[in-house]
């Protein structure tokens, strides 16, 4: 784990054969009010919680899990991160709310090939991924938490409930699977994907000035150059029809 900047910190994803996302711890330490964004595959929990705790993070300080969407590779451990944090709150966005408390799987694991082979792979029960849900996101919503100020965008097309993070003032965001480094964007073709709705967020993402972006995979960029949401969004347009 290490500091982004003061109040941003990032847990690696530690890859399998299924990617882990990466963790980001958001609030000002003093705040005692923490927020873990995503928490990673199934069985990356104890490691998740170990960094914490090896960064010197109490846990009575997490207050709450964000989704940035609800995929394997980012809500597998959560079952895990609970029997820790038992005091979480879980808030993910209102289109992808409804699905996670009614035990409907398709978006956690996006297609029925993918749902048998995780199930084998890490002996999970059909309906494991039934979680009550203490808030449900809005877009366009602001939140004041951890002593730092976080827009909620909705930006679906990668999944349908997929939110970014924005936080204005140190120009940081953290968007999910929806674009990475290296020109990289999400992939559009699991369940609740929409190419076209990737377009527009990729477009409305391209708008906002970001120096930081802390993406769900790969690198994380600390100086990223002007218009470069803008331009990945332009040369994946073609084919986002
Ligand atoms: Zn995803
Ligand atoms: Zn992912």
């Amino acid at each position: 784990m290490t500091e982004v900047i003061k109040g941003v910190y990032h847990i690696p994803g530690q890859d399998e054969m299924i990617p882990d996302s990466h963790v980001y711890i958001i609030g000002d330490p003093s705040s005692q009010d923490l927020s873990l964004v995503d928490v990673g595959l199934t069985g990356k929990g104890r490691y998740k919680i170990s960094s914490i705790n090896d960064f010197g993070v109490k846990l009575e300080d997490i207050k709450r899990v964000i989704m940035t969407h609800t995929h394997f590779d980012h809500i597998g451990c959560f079952a895990e991160i609970k029997e820790q944090i038992p005091w979480a709150e879980l808030w993910v966005h209102t289109a992808e709310a409804e699905e996670l408390e009614q035990g409907d799987e398709r978006t956690v694991y996006g297609m029925d090939m993918f749902q048998s082979m995780c199930q084998t792979q890490y002996d999970i029960e059909p309906g494991a991924f039934k979680f009550k849900v203490d808030r449900r996101l809005q877009d366009r919503e602001t939140l004041q938490i951890g002593g730092m100020t976080w827009d909620v965008l909705s930006i679906p097309g990668h999944s349908r409930g997929s939110i970014a993070l924005y936080h204005a003032s140190n120009k940081i965001l953290i968007p999910g699977d929806v674009v990475y480094a290296d020109y990289a964007i999400g992939r559009f073709d699991l369940h609740g994907a929409d190419a076209t709705a990737l377009k527009d967020s990729l477009m409305r993402l391209g708008e906002l000035e970001v120096d930081i972006l802390l993406p769900g995979h790969n690198r994380i960029v600390k100086d990223l150059p002007a218009g470069y949401i803008l331009k990945t969004a332009q040369q994946w347009a073609p084919y986002l029809t």
